[in-house]
Parts: C-alpha cells; sequence; structure tokens
C-alpha cells in the first residue's frame, strides 16, 4: 500500500523589507524567517486559509531585522517555539531576548530536527550577521531522499561547498537572486554598501545564482524560486532572464522545470512535492510496518536495491525526458 505524502511551501514576503516562508507537511506547518510585521504575517497567512496559532515552529535563519521584525510580538501573543542559533540570538536587543526566553531552541549546523511530520536540517551560510544558516525541509522518515524536498538559501556572500551540498537533491529551491551587478554598480549607494552587499559575506547576485542553478537542476530541482530580490539593484525580468538563459545554456535533458519569482510583499503560488511512502508491514526494522520508496528521485532506486528489504515500483516505466527549452520553463509564480 503506498501513502502519497505532499510538501507544500509557499513565500509569503521576499526582500528587503521583510522575509518569510511557509512550509507545511501534514498538519505540521512551519515558518522559515518572521520578517514582517505581526499583524503583516497573520494577514498573509490568512490569505493562504493559514492561522498563526496553528504554526508549530518558527526557524530562522540570522538575526538581521528583515528576518526578525515581527518575532517578538508573535512570540508574546502565541508562544510558538522558535529554532535560531546562539549567536545569532545573542546579537538580538533586549526586548527580543526576554520575550523569548520562554520558546527559544539553540540549534547548530548540521543539526536536524523533528518538528511533528517534518525534519529540518540547518546549515551554515555567509553573511555579515553575527551567524547566519540555512534550512534543508524533508518528511521526518528515516530514508535520506525523503529529507530532501525543499532547500532555503538566502543572504549568502558567495556559494559555497556547504551550500551547494546542503541543497543538492532538493525538488523545491528557494535562492537569492539579490542584485543585478550593473544596477548595484550604477546605484546611488555609498561605496562602502555596495562593497558590503557584494562581499563574500553579503548578498548573492543575479549572475552567481543564474551559475550554480545547472548543478541543482541535474541533481533533482525541479522548482526554484528567486528570493530576497532587491528593491533597488534588480528586477524580476533581470533576475528571470539571467536564470532562464543559464537554464537553457546548460542543455539539461531532465523535463520541465519551474523557475518563479518570490514576490515581495504577498504570497507566492504553493509549490510542493509529492512523496511516495510503501507501507509495508513487517519489513522496515527502523520502523515497524513502514517501506519507504521515492520514485521522484531517480538516484533513490539505488538505496532501494541494495536495501534487501525493500521492493521496487515502477510509476513510469517508459519516461519521455524532454530537453529543456523556453516553452517549459514556465513561470509558476
Ligand atoms: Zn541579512
Ligand atoms: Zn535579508
Amino acid at each position: 500500500m503506498a501513502e502519497i505524502l505532499e510538501i507544500s511551501t509557499c513565500s509569503l514576503s521576499s526582500g528587503s523589507s521583510g522575509n518569510c516562508i511557509f512550509a507545511a507537511c501534514g498538519e505540521t506547518y512551519v515558518l522559515f524567517d518572521a520578517g514582517r510585521s505581526a499583524k503583516a504575517m497573520t494577514q498573509l497567512l490568512s490569505q493562504i486559509s493559514v492561522k498563526i496559532q496553528d504554526i508549530n515552529a518558527i526557524f530562522i535563519t540570522h538575526e538581521h531585522i528583515d528576518h526578525v521584525n515581527g518575532l517578538k510580538v508573535l512570540i508574546n501573543r502565541y508562544k510558538i517555539p522558535v529554532y535560531m542559533v546562539w549567536e545569532s540570538f545573542d546579537n538580538l536587543s533586549g526586548d527580543y531576548k526576554s520575550a523569548l526566553g520562554e520558546v527559544i531552541n539553540f540549534i547548530s549546523p548540521k543539526d536536524k530536527i523533528i518538528i511533528g511530520d517534518m525534519q529540518i536540517e540547518c546549515y551554515p551560510t555567509p553573511h555579515d550577521s553575527a551567524a547566519s544558516v540555512g534550512y534543508i525541509i524533508g518528511h521526518k522518515h528515516n530514508s535520506d531522499k525523503l529529507k530532501k524536498a525543499v532547500g532555503i538559501a538566502t543572504d549568502i556572500g558567495y556559494m559555497t561547498k556547504e551550500i551547494t551540498e546542503a541543497m543538492c537533491g532538493c525538488r523545491i529551491i528557494y535562492i537569492e537572486s539579490n542584485h543585478d551587478l550593473e544596477m548595484l554598480k550604477n546605484s546611488s549607494y555609498p561605496a562602502q554598501v555596495k562593497q558590503r552587499i557584494k562581499s563574500k559575506r553579503g548578498h548573492l547576485s543575479n549572475t552567481e545564482c543564474a551559475e550554480i542553478l545547472p548543478y541543482f537542476i541535474k541533481n533533482g530541482a525541479r522548482k526554484i524560486i528567486l528570493y530576497h530580490l532587491s528593491g533597488e539593484n534588480n528586477t524580476k525580468e533581470l533576475a528571470v532572464k539571467e536564470s532562464k538563459k543559464s537554464i537553457l545554456d546548460a542543455k539539461l535533458k531532465v523535463g520541465t522545470v519551474y523557475l518563479g519569482v518570490a514576490p515581495r510583499s504577498s504570497p507566492s503560488k504553493m509549490v510542493s512535492v509529492k512523496i511516495s511512502l510503501e507501507i509495508n508491514q513487517n519489513e522496515n526494522p527502523e520502523n515497524p510496518g513502514k517501506k519507504i520508496l521515492n520514485p521522484l528521485n531517480p538516484n533513490f532506486e539505488k538505496k532501494v536495491l541494495l536495501n534487501p528489504k525493500a521492493k521496487r515500483i515502477n510509476i513510469n516505466p517508459n519516461p519521455e525526458i524532454p530537453e529543456i527549452d523556453a516553452d517549459n520553463i514556465a513561470e509558476v509564480l
């Protein structure tokens, strides 16, 4: 018997005015960052028919205000458990710290935290905050491939080995595409600020984002959401154009890839990954009665065949794999 599980996610807000991503797996609802006011986040959630009281946990990438703005009021009102690294917490102001005192959970890069049906893995990112992390979201079941449904990489000065390793295999990726290099060069920002944005602890440019996308697509990414676009030094059109060109130039044979941009202050469309859980009595020693297969990930088959207790299922015996072209890169947001 196979049970189809779905992990669904959308961006609620993106950019310097505030960042927040929503993810759901079964009845587990989690927010990643809380960068808008508590009132705005409650309204944004209501637009996707979710009540703030139903959020099980909030994970914070780093302590910059565009990622924690609404946290204090949300916590004072709703006592939602919050997860962040110690250094980020330590750099918050005293009123934030006392609000978080009751609900804070400290995490470290490489930690894997189970919240309801979800597993959330944390990895380090380079940024000019006291500390900064990204997150990988998956199902809690004991299978590596089920644990890489969604990857979040935002506020990153450059693409590191840790980011590429962590995000490799995720079906949905949120990735920073912060600025167009020419727009930044010609902007009215002071030279020091421009330097900070371009530095290895600043923000990822459209060019750097576009360069890595074929690698992620080769390794399983099918829905790409360009995130944290600068309001001053970027446009949706420029970000999409550069990423689209890079994907097309790579001539990958992987089928349809969706490319979208997270809106600045409204929810994006919900994007989902389906996971097949094969349920069979008496066979999984770790989780009696359950056996896991993931037909969405082609590499998973090898793992299944190596496991004498698992059984192979083939949902698409004769897949037609077209080359990516301009027609099947679609904007989903
Ligand atoms: Zn930041
Ligand atoms: Zn930011």
